[in-house]
């Protein structure tokens, strides 16, 4: 293999849709001495079957992102590699049932705008007259969005290729990688065709990334699914239709009904995500095969009757075609369903961009997402929506296997803020999860540990149904209500399971934060909170520092952070310093409130008038604790940090003191509240790399005068120049929903901003939300406008101080 290259700066394992996107877009930033290794010919795993639609459509804002960078590329694609292919822009139509439903979309054609989409809300009128074959009569509405459309996915992937190919990358085809070791920097993956060194190597392996995977030690969290769509023969009305309007039909998703009807020629292809739907590869008997190229599942159209039936109900036209071809392939799954695209975890420059659900209209985003990855270690847009780094390793085969069926289940379902997906739950459990449970806790799954959302009383609704609304005041208003006037006015306390914990000790350990943190770093016996940011004085992440002694301290963030802050410290490690992650040992109770010394004082004899951002070790019930004085409620309080083991008996105990003072446990919901309320940030909502450390309001985090810190450069030259955009507190008048996240602020008819994060404050008895508004209209009483499900809301700009204690006066009693 005299022509077979030794050496490569970046070496892609599989060319589906996805690694060959990445290739591109690796070589158009200019790194073309890459390689892309593909064990069969290119497209032969899921690309080559897939269906091929291209929408931008999503309620999430970073996957949205990607979609629209998608279809903008494929646009122009063909002709900037002279590769012509079948790309139809032909628009969809996304119908709603209900008024919830239609909710969804006006949120959805809100943040379309911001990005630059004019997708538009249709009447049942409008929808017929885009599409004259459906009924409309049990119509709410439809979203349309011009943009969608689908293309052939092997032409889009040979484009991408061909483009690839001309800046100078390679594809070597019909080359498996068989293995990958580490010899110093290098990484060495072997193929039949002989070895390849390279500096980076990124899995792009589609449904086979867990063989990939494991031989750099990882256990991917994912599983495959069998999905189906059915081509239906011509149909002479269609056909007639279609030349007199010179155009196909739009692209048409019933996702109440759950399927996608797209005219095909002049027949039509629907394709169902089913309810009762299958798994593959996941029983000895259905082993996983060792290759499965340009192969499919025998048809299985039992399972999709119902469906077809709808769509038949919906389309009359539909009864009059011939099924003439039936596609079944694998399609892989993550626990939430989205791709893993970044750094892999605890593996040096390794990456993934695999596990793609919708790999078609998401490969030109995800391509150019995991360049920058490779590139810059870092990309433009906040992209923890898909960083494999949110799943920390407790997702086990059974756990992916029940997640992955759950949400292809539910492809098309709403996601409601205070709704908690049902299935695969109780994977990690406090110690006190019993006694929680007994006193009526209604519980959320944060990053695997179940912790109360809030304490139903005798009578609340609890059922799923109950919590899948959009409305603030649903069954848990009252409860979270009484929960947050206890904090206010007794104490309560929440249980806390699965922080992440990170001590770090050696010598020089508090010179090495300071060149990490923007801030300063607490002294011995003293608590902070910290910000990361990157090079760019982004915001990485947010953690609370306890300065445990001269050489030790504890970092303490959230539970779902855990990998992420893990690696991200891992890798700023300096020598002679030891990292350990201790959050599997500890769990954490905050008892917060004007009684919470008298409830403490009880139970130790740890000196409680110490001051706020203090901690000390105590004695609660025998059991040794760390009481740091603290609270993320706004109230006097402290947390108690226990052992595992003890963790129960300090719960006991505090409750039983509790009684006399009136304590009451409280939930999520309730610490959300109060913590908006104190202008709290919340990480990856109001705290994320779309975002400067700057423009979130955070200079008072900000030591300037020392000599260095990560990310000083970038912001010193945003302070002289005034950053764009700023963080506001607002005070909305928002009706009967608070605003979900990426709600846009207005003014003078123009788009001015964003909500981050918004919630009811039952102190201040008003709807609060935390945003990034232009700077100049960044001014205490400036009024603007919140878009909330398509009708505009009047705000009004508070000052930049808390709006409930704004002095601190209560946490420092
Ligand atoms: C029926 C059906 C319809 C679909 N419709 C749509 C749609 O309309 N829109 C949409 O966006 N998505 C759709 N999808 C999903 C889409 O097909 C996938 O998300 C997408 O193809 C994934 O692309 P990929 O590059 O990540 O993976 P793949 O296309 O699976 O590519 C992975 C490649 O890696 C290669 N490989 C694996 N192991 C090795 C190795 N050791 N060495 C070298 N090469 C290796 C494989 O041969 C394969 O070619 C559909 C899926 C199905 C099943």
């Amino acid at each position: 293999m005299a022509d077979f290259p030794g050496r490569a700066r970046v070496v892609i394992i599989g060319g589906g849709a996805v690694g060959v996107s990445a290739l591109y877009h690796l070589a158009k930033a200019g790194w073309t001495d890459c390689v892309l290794l593909e064990k069969n010919e290119l497209t032969a795993g899921s690309t080559w079957h897939a269906a091929g639609n291209v929408p931008t459509f999503s309620s999430s804002w970073s996957i949205m992102n990607m979609q629209r960078y998608s279809a903008q590329l494929y646009r122009g694609l063909g002709a900037e590699v002279d590769y012509p292919m079948n790309y139809h822009v032909t628009g969809s139509i996304r119908l709603a049932h209900s008024a919830e439903r239609l909710q969804e979309f006006q949120r959805v054609v809100g943040m379309g705008r911001y990005q630059g989409m004019d997708l538009a809300i249709l009447t049942p009128d409008e929808i017929a007259a885009k599409y004259p074959f459906l009924a409309t009569h049990d119509l709410t509405g439809a979203l349309y969005d011009p943009n969608d459309g689908d293309i052939d996915p092997a032409q889009l992937t040979q484009a991408l290729a061909k483009g690839a190919r001309q800046m100078g990358a390679r594809i070597e085809r019909f080359c498996p990688a068989t293995g990958a070791r580490r010899e110093g920097e290098d990484w060495v993956i072997s193929t039949p065709k002989g070895e390849i060194r390279c500096d980076y190597v990124v899995n792009a392996a589609g449904y086979y990334a867990r063989e990939v995977g494991k031989w750099f030690g990882r256990d991917l969290p994912m599983m495959v699914m069998s999905h189906q769509y059915m081509l239906f023969d011509t149909i002479p009305e269609l056909e007639q239709w279609s030349r007199a309007e010179g155009h196909k039909l739009p692209l048409l998703r019933d996702v109440d009904s759950s399927y996608y009807l797209r005219q095909e020629k002049n027949g039509f292809n629907l394709g169902p995500y089913e309810r009762n739907c299958k798994a593959h590869w996941v029983t000895p008997d259905d082993p996983f095969p060792e290759d499965f190229s340009f192969q499919l599942f025998p048809d299985d159209l039992e399972r999709l009757e119902w469906y077809i039936a709808d769509a038949m109900a919906r389309v009359p036209l539909l009864e009059k075609a011939a099924l003439t071809k039936v596609i079944n392939g694998p399609i892989p799954y993550t626990p939430d369903g989205n791709p893993l695209i970044g750094p892999m975890p605890g593996v040096p420059n390794a990456f993934e961009a695999c596990v793609f659900t919708f790999g078609i209209c998401q490969a030109g985003g995800a391509g150019k997402v995991l360049a920058e990855w490779v590139i810059e270690g870092t990309t433009e847009w906040d992209m923890w929506s898909c960083d494999p780094r949110r799943f920390t390793g407790f997702e086990d085969p059974d756990y992916c296997v029940a997640k992955g069926m759950e949400v292809y289940g539910h492809e098309y379902a709403i996601h409601f803020p205070h709704h908690s997906w049902p299935a695969a739950r109780d994977q990690k459990l406090s110690p006190v999860h019993a006694e929680t449970k007994a006193l009526g806790a209604v519980y959320g799954a944060y990053n695997g540990w179940e912790r109360a959302l809030w304490y139903a009383r005798p009578g609340d609704d609890t059922s799923e149904a109950g919590s899948q609304t959009w409305r603030r005041n649903g069954p848990w208003f009252g409860a979270v209500a009484e929960e947050c006037a206890a904090v206010r006015d007794a104490a309560g306390i929440l249980d806390l399971p699965g922080f992440s914990r990170f001590r770090v000790a050696g010598p020089g350990v508090a010179d090495w934060l300071a060149q990490q943190i923007t801030g300063k770093v607490p002294g011995v016996g003293r608590l902070g909170l910290a910000y990361f940011a990157d090079d760019k004085g982004r915001i990485v992440t947010e953690m609370s520092v306890a300065r445990l002694a001269d050489d030790e301290i504890w970092l303490i963030t959230a539970a779902t952070a855990q990998a992420h802050d893990r690696e991200w410290l891992q890798k700023h490690l300096a020598p002679g310093l030891v990292l350990t992650d201790e959050s599997a040992h500890w769990s954490t109770q905050i008892l917060t409130g004007p009684a919470s010394r008298a409830i403490l004082s009880q139970g130790t004899e740890a000196d409680l008038h110490r001051p706020w951002l203090t901690w000390q070790t105590a004695r609660i019930a025998g059991a040794e604790v760390v009481l740091m004085r603290v609270s993320f409620a706004g109230e006097l309080g402290w947390e108690i940090h226990s052992r595992l083991a003890d963790t129960p008996q300090v719960w006991a105990a505090v409750m039983a003191a509790g009684k006399a003072h009136g304590l009451k446990p409280f939930g999520m919901f309730a610490l959300n509240a109060l913590r908006i309320e104190k202008g709290y940030r919340a990480w990856k909502g109001d705290l994320s790399t779309d975002y400067t450390v700057l423009q979130g309001g955070l200079e008072r985090f900000v030591d300037w005068s020392k000599p260095e810190f990560r990310g000083k450069a970038a912001l010193e030259a945003e302070r002289q120049a005034g950053p764009r955009k700023r963080f506001v507190t607002l005070r909305i008048e928002a009706g009967d929903f608070d605003p979900p996240y990426m709600s846009t602020l207005w003014s003078g008819g123009t788009v001015v901003g964003e909500v981050t994060s918004a919630y009811w404050g039952h102190r201040v008895g008003a709807c609060i939300g935390l945003g990034m508004l232009r700077a100049d209209l960044a001014l205490p009483g400036t009024g603007v406008e919140v878009e909330i499900f398509g009708v505009r809301h009047r705000a009004v700009v508070q000052e930049d101080a808390p709006m409930w204690d704004p002095a601190n006066a209560r946490l420092r009693a």
